[in-house]
C-alpha cells in the first residue's frame, strides 16, 4: 500500500487519529511539522536561548531531533540530571545520550543530585524509610528535578525551558488535576505558559501534542538506540496515573483522536480563563528561596527534606 500523503512511497505506519497510511519520511515529516506548530503557539521559535531537559530516553531525544529541524541547534542547550539510581543511571548511556546531541549540534550541560542536592536519590528514598515515612521515590525524583532544571534555566540565561512530556503525559495530567479539583495547577497545564514567579524560567512542552507511540516510532527511525532499562522505582509511580493512563488508553482505542481532542479542548478553556482571571505571584520559599505554592513558607522539596531527617530546621 502507498503512503496517503506523497503516493509514491510504501506505508509503513497507520496513523489511527487521522486515518491515515504513512511511509517513514511523511511520518517524520509530519512528526517535525506539528512540533513546529506547537513550538511557535509557545514561543520557541522567537527565543533566543531554550533549556532542554533530556534523560535519553526516546521522548527526550525526539524533542532535540525535531526542535533541531527548525531551529538553530545553537540556541538550544540539553540539560541531564543523573538521579543517583542504583543499576539505572549507567554511564554507557550517558556517553550515547552526548553523542546523539553533539551530532545534532546541542551541547550538553550534566550534573546530579549528589552534588547539587547534597544526596542521590537512593539516599533520600533511604533516609525516609528509615524514619518511617512512605514518600514514594517519584515525589523525590519529580520534586527535585523540576527545581535543578528551572535553577539550570536561569543559570544559562534561558528565555524557555522545555522538556519532552508527550501527549499522553498530558492528557493524563489534565484529568488527574480535574479530578483533584486543582484548578490553579490545571490552568497552568495551557499551552501559552504562564509567568507565576520572577524566579521561575517558563517551561514549555512542544511535544504535548504526539503521541506515545509517536515519539516511540521517530526514535526508532531516526535510529536511537534509547534508555529501556527501566527505573527501579517505576512501581512506585503513583496509581492514580496509571488507572487515568489505562482509562484514557480503552478511549483513545474505541475511539482515536480522543486524547488529542482533550488537550485540545482543554486548550480553549485555559486560554479563556487565563484572559479573565489575575494570577497571582508565587511566594518564595523561606529556606531555599525558591519559588513555592501559594498558602506555603517552605517549599515541598525543603519539607522532604526536613522530613526525612536530612535538613536541620
Ligand atoms: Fe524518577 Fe519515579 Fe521516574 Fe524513577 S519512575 S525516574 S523515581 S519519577
Ligand atoms: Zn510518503
Ligand atoms: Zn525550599
Amino acid at each position: 500500500m502507498k503512503c496517503d500523503v506523497c503516493k509514491s512511497k510504501d506505508a509503513v505506519i497507520l496513523q489511527p487519529h487521522t486515518g491515515r497510511r504513512l511511509c517513514k519520511d511523511c511520518f517524520i515529516d509530519d512528526i517535525r511539522n506539528r512540533v513546529k506548530k506547537e513550538a511557535e503557539k509557545e514561543g520557541l521559535t522567537k527565543a533566543n536561548k531554550i533549556l532542554l531537559a533530556v534523560s535519553g530516553g526516546k521522548d527526550s531525544l525526539t524533542l532535540a531531533d525535531t526542535l533541531a529541524s527548525f531551529i538553530d541547534p545553537k540556541k538550544l542547550i540539553s540539560f541531564n540530571i543523573v538521579e543517583g539510581i542504583g543499576g539505572y543511571n549507567r554511564s554507557d548511556q550517558a556517553k550515547k545520550l552526548k553523542k546523539y546531541l553533539d551530532d545534532l549540534g546541542i551541547e550538553l550541560i550534566s550534573t546530579s543530585f549528589k552534588k547539587e542536592v547534597g544526596f542521590t536519590l537512593d539516599d533520600m528514598v533511604r533516609s525516609s524509610h528509615d524514619k518511617g515515612l512512605n514518600i514514594s521515590a517519584c515525589t523525590f525524583c519529580g520534586g527535585f528535578r523540576r527545581k535543578l532544571i528551572n535553577a539550570a534555566g536561569r543559570e544559562v540565561k534561558a528565555d524557555l525551558v522545555a522538556t519532552g512530556h508527550n501527549l499522553d503525559d498530558e492528557a493524563q495530567t489534565i484529568v488527574i488535576n480535574l479530578l483533584r479539583g486543582d484548578i490553579k495547577r490545571l490552568i497552568r497545564l495551557g499551552e501559552i505558559p504562564v509567568k507565576l514567579s520572577d524566579k521561575f524560567v517558563l517551561r514549555v512542552k512542544p511535544l504535548r501534542k504526539i503521541y506515545e507511540w509517536e515519539t516511540t516510532m521517530y526514535a526508532y527511525y531516526k535510529g536511537f538506540e534509547f534508555q529501556e532499562v527501566e527505573c527501579p522505582y517505576i512501581s512506585m509511580k503513583p496509581t492514580l496515573r496509571a488507572k487515568v493512563r489505562d482509562l484514557l488508553y480503552s478511549l483513545e482505542s474505541k475511539k482515536p483522536g480522543s486524547l488529542l481532542t482533550i488537550v485540545e479542548e482543554f486548550d480553549k478553556i485555559s486560554e479563556e480563563y487565563k484572559r479573565n482571571s489575575e494570577l497571582k505571584d508565587l511566594p518564595k520559599c523561606k529556606i531555599c528561596g525558591e519559588p513555592t505554592s501559594y498558602g506555603r513558607d517552605v517549599c515541598k522539596n525543603c519539607e522532604l527534606l526536613i522530613k526525612s531527617g536530612l535538613l536541620n530546621h
